[in-house]
């Protein structure tokens, strides 16, 4: 029955027999996934009931949204799931690097230094850096940055790190999912050590840690850990899919109201922030976030079965732990590159038709070839795949708002690279 509606879509018998064979190694994996999904569901649930969520949370408010409760229940909402003191969560904070800018400069001053003690952070913070030259960056207004190469096996540098860390150091910044680079994501565990070692280096630096990417993917977040803040995007996890737009930043009082400030104004914080109408799909999507992610986690560890039975380097490998819903996988060239964004694209609901071509993005330094018929545009907790083209020629795969769309996406891609023989099977 499966096999003829795949054939219908383009999948052909060798195709999905491949699939097939995989899956059947999977079993106990997932049955892991699913332990983690129905704890975080859980997890939600409760912090929803015990603030209280009705009716009325979910309709928004216009002008200049004082007294939106709605807006103000939800953050409580996600202060409670990730354990922090507060939280702002919003329709403004346009995206992950907007949330990412705002948790840095508002808790950064002229003469503070910034540490990333993890190497290089993800490609659009280094124009909000001043890495790369930019105007309104933290080192135009006079904060200073310092950077903690990984070793070469992937582990912490705790001997550079505590060199690095001087008087002027004031935020430390994890990122806990790798971005688009080859190396491991953390886990919650390392990022808690990596935590304790820097805070017992300096007391009262603030650490912030970017989630994106990370959120309902282990029982723990990092701010159980010990971050000060943790950042991501709407149109990624917590949004489960559903919130149109938006960003988080959940974390200390002291951190998020500094947030609230920069975001808006000083004096005038939290207090304003029209929600306009988008509240229902941030509540019902970070609700069904846990399952979504967990069906994201399954897509990955297949994509990494797969493609290693395929002969490609993938990070993480198949049965590796997984910290993110992102699965990298080396394909060697440009031309691979595009045949897999191709298969993923002809696997979409929304513009199947069309044929992912390489493009600069603003805050990229490299052409970008991203595949997505989402939904939401842009949208990467929705199947997509995309990356920097420069070698390793890695494409980095993620998302899928039901494991089965996942696994269509997967196999669509294997089909393009077979149809354009770059593979045999
Ligand atoms: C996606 C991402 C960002 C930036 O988010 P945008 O919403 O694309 O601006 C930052 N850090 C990491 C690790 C990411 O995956």
């Amino acid at each position: 029955m499966n096999r003829e509606i795949y054939n219908s879509l383009g999948v052909s018998d060798a195709v999905i027999t491949l699939g097939e064979t995989v899956l059947q190694t999977l079993q106990d994996r997932f049955r892991l996934i699913d332990e983690t999904a129905e704890y975080n569901q859980a997890k939600v649930l409760k912090a929803m009931q015990d603030n209280r969520v009705d009716a009325s949370c979910l309709t928004g408010t216009n002008g200049y949204g004082h007294d939106d409760k709605g807006r103000d229940t939800l953050e409580r909402v996600y202060a409670d799931v990730f354990h922090t003191e507060a939280a702002l969560v919003r329709p403004h904070l346009t995206c992950g690097t907007h949330a990412l800018a705002v948790a840095l400069s508002a808790n950064l001053l002229p003469g503070d230094e910034l540490l990333s003690p993890v190497g290089k952070p993800y490609d659009t913070l280094e124009e909000v850096i001043g890495i790369r030259e930019s105007a309104c960056s933290l080192k135009e207004y006079g904060v200073s940055y310092r950077q903690v190469d990984l070793l070469s096996d992937g582990s912490f540098d705790y001997a550079g790190i505590k060199q690095a860390i001087n008087k002027k150091t004031k935020l430390v910044t994890i990122q806990r999912s790798k971005g688009y680079q080859m190396r491991p994501s953390f886990s919650v565990a390392q990022i808690g050590e990596l935590i304790a070692f820097i805070k017992a280096c300096k007391p009262g630096l603030t650490v912030m840690v970017d989630n994106c990417y990370g959120e309902f993917t282990e029982a723990l977040e990092p701010s159980d850990v010990g971050a000060d803040m943790l950042v991501g995007s709407l149109i990624k996890n917590p949004g489960g899919g559903l919130a149109p737009t938006g960003g988080y930043i959940a974390g200390t009082k002291k951190c998020i109201d500094r947030c609230h400030y920069r975001l808006s104004a000083p004096g005038v914080g939290q207090d304003v922030g029209a929600s306009l109408s988008v509240l229902g799909s941030l509540y019902q999507g970070f609700f069904l976030s846990p399952q979504v992610v967990s069906g994201a986690v399954k897509g990955a560890v297949f994509a990494a079965k797969v493609y290693e039975k395929l002969g490609f380097h993938v990070l993480p490998k198949a049965d590796e732990s997984r910290h993110d819903i992102i699965q990298s996988i080396e394909l060697g060239s440009p031309a691979a590159m595009e045949a897999f964004c191709l298969g993923i694209q002809a696997a979409a609901p929304v513009d199947s038709y069309v044929a992912p071509v390489p493009d600069p993005i603003p805050g990229y330094a490299d052409p970008v070839i991203m595949a997505a018929g989402a939904f939401v545009q842009g949208s990467s907790i929705e199947l997509s795949a995309d990356g920097p083209v420069r070698p390793p020629y890695a494409v980095y795969f993620q998302g899928g708002l039901t494991w089965h769309h996942a696994k269509l996406g997967i196999l669509m891609s294997v089909q393009k690279l077979l149809e354009r023989g770059l593979i045999t099977v």
